[in-house]
């Protein structure tokens, strides 16, 4: 019985970490649309190209992000984990076994809504809050700089696998199920 549970909770540690490593090193870079080594060896491991210098500037201009990896790249490295992830979730595929049934289908929900949810976290994180939003006059008078825009409040981060959650009300972390607070 604990072989596949074993296999599972493996698997959701491997995710889990993936996700906190790649969301962690692509917003500590400080440079908009910016790289660094830990980047660039997380997107060849996932088989990610970097932007060229030109898309980069194309990105600075056009989406104008505070800093961190291009959005494009880090989408595509949460991509490749959702991607590896099924596919090993598929292989251990269950037969009456309810402690890795459950497991199987914690995984399962968390990776179905890890590409949505780790790319808003970290639009929010890297891109500069538009004109207009909510906090358009509180900021108007120093949002002169891309520099000088206040980092988002929104990105919560799971301490033990550093996964962004985007409801603060949460107690466990769906993407490795340990305690949140
Ligand atoms: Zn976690």
């Amino acid at each position: 019985m604990g072989q596949l549970t074993d296999r599972l909770q493996q698997l959701r540690g491997w995710f889990a970490l993936s996700v906190g490593e790649a969301f962690r090193e692509a917003s500590a870079i400080a440079e908009p649309a910016g790289t660094s080594p830990a980047w660039a060896a997380i997107c060849a491991r996932a088989g990610v190209p970097l932007c060229s210098d030109d898309d980069r500037a194309q990105i600075r201009a056009g989406q104008r992000p505070t800093r961190g990896a291009p959005l494009m790249e880090f989408q595509a490295v949460i991509a490749a984990i959702v991607r590896r992830t099924r596919q090993e979730l598929a292989g251990l595929r269950n037969v009456m076994n309810d402690e890795a049934d459950k497991l199987h289908d914690q995984i399962r929900r968390a990776v179905d809504g890890a590409e949505d949810e780790t790319l808003r976290a970290y639009r929010n994180l890297v891109l500069p809050k538009r004109a207009g939003g909510m906090f358009a006059n509180a900021t108007a008078h120093v949002a002169t700089s891309a520099f000088q825009t206040a980092p988002a409040a929104t990105s919560l981060t799971c301490k033990s696998c550093g996964a962004p959650h985007l409801e603060a009300g949460a107690f466990d972390c769906k993407y490795c199920g340990n305690r949140m607070v």
